[in-house]
């Protein structure tokens, strides 16, 4: 389910919550990488983002503006394409762990509520940018942007869909906090989260920032580490990243 910021998603008294990445991480490709450069111009816009010299929000409202596919194209190239095998069986494991689970994205729900519709996964509360048909074009709505993020991300181009923001407003505050994802998105949110599992440019970041990460290969393997960490009850919050969370409550 789409959630737009000033609401809460998740049940009282959780003990952890887990945010994961959808593009690259729930999918075994960033599909709304292919779909933006399968039917927009985003493959020659891409490397600019990648270099800091681009925002991913001046990014989205150009390639939206080319966009040329219906939304039903776009939602059944997106499921042709679907998410990774175990996607859903580590949803439930997290569930039964008595843990939330929440999917944060800076993609659109154009293509991701058709994914997760297919799989059964729709329940899941979502934050992420929303792409308006108009009939003849889209219009892109950011409501997650946050003008903060524009000016300390620590991407290389700030978030559209500021993952912070989200986990930053959703994160009980005596929870633990688990953060899974692959890419550039990925950065802001996983200074804040006390345990962080990574893939990807992630990894090589986390490295490069001191963070400490836990790789995994595919979903399979992280639902096992997952379920390894909540049996041996090794979820909990970390001094660090409880700072930083505690510290931004105060400051937005
Ligand atoms: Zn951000």
């Amino acid at each position: 389910m789409i959630e737009l910021p000033g609401t809460y998603p998740f049940a009282e008294g959780l003990s952890a919550v887990v945010f994961l990445d959808f593009d690259g991480t729930l999918t075994p490709v960033d599909i709304g990488d292919t779909l933006l450069c399968r039917y927009s111009n985003a493959a020659e816009l891409l490397p600019a983002v990648r270099a800091g010299q681009l925002s991913v929000l001046e990014y989205y409202r150009e390639v939206c503006r080319k966009l040329r596919a219906t939304p039903e194209e776009l939602a059944a190239a997106a499921c042709e394409i679907g998410l990774r095998p175990y996607a859903r069986e580590l949803v439930e494991s997290c569930s039964r762990h008595g843990a939330g689970v929440a999917i944060l994205s800076d993609g659109f729900d154009a293509y991701i509520l058709p994914v997760l519709r297919t799989a059964g996964m729709e329940h899941l509360p979502i934050a992420c940018n929303l792409l308006r048909w108009t009939g003849s074009g889209y219009e892109p709505e950011f409501p997650w942007a946050q003008q903060r993020c524009q000016l300390d991300c620590p991407a290389p181009s700030p978030c559209a869909a500021c993952k912070r923001a989200a986990l930053l407003s959703w994160a009980p505050p005596s929870a633990a906090v688990v953060y899974v994802g692959d890419g550039m998105s990925d950065f802001c949110p996983a200074l804040f989260a006390d345990v962080v599992f990574a893939r990807g440019e992630l990894v090589d970041w986390c490295r490069s920032r001191g963070i400490g990460y836990i790789p995994y290969g595919d979903l399979f393997e992280l639902r096992q580490r997952l379920e390894e960490l909540f049996r041996r009850r090794r979820l909990f919050q970390r001094y660090l990243p409880l700072r930083r969370r505690q510290r931004a409550w105060v400051e937005e």
